[in-house]
């Protein structure tokens, strides 16, 4: 059923929407491609910049184990209810108002730091 295809990735990423318990899954080389996440039964979508977060990180992985495969097949399975401490807090679920769509506002600090870049001669 499954035929060997070296040209795309089959590595897949698994989701399920918070929301309405949707679950879907994306190809790892899509969202690389095109990192957005949204659920494609209620439509939620997470902030691009997570995505790419995300992203980036799995490039890393990659990187990583590359050279490991020489002696090692590696598998990690990664699911974000699973993780270990300290990112194993359940994360808050706001009760939901039933017709209410509210907007979470994320507190994001405005920090704003000139880089100063000190010479020495
Ligand atoms: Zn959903």
């Amino acid at each position: 059923m499954l035929s060997r295809n070296r040209e795309g990735s089959a590595m897949q990423l698994e989701f399920q929407c918070q929301k309405c318990e949707e679950s879907f899954s994306l190809d790892v080389s899509d969202v690389q491609s095109d990192p957005i996440l949204r659920c494609p039964g209620c439509g939620t979508r997470a902030p691009d910049e997570q995505v790419e977060v995300v992203v980036a990180a799995l490039e890393e992985m990659f990187a990583a184990l590359a050279p490991l495969r020489r002696k090692f097949t590696v598998s990690v399975e990664v699911n974000s209810e699973d993780m270990p401490p300290p990112y194993d807090e359940l994360p808050v679920v706001v009760a939901k108002a039933a017709l209410l769509d509210e907007e979470d506002s994320e507190d994001e600090d405005e920090e704003d730091e000139e880089e100063e870049v000190a010479e020495l001669e």
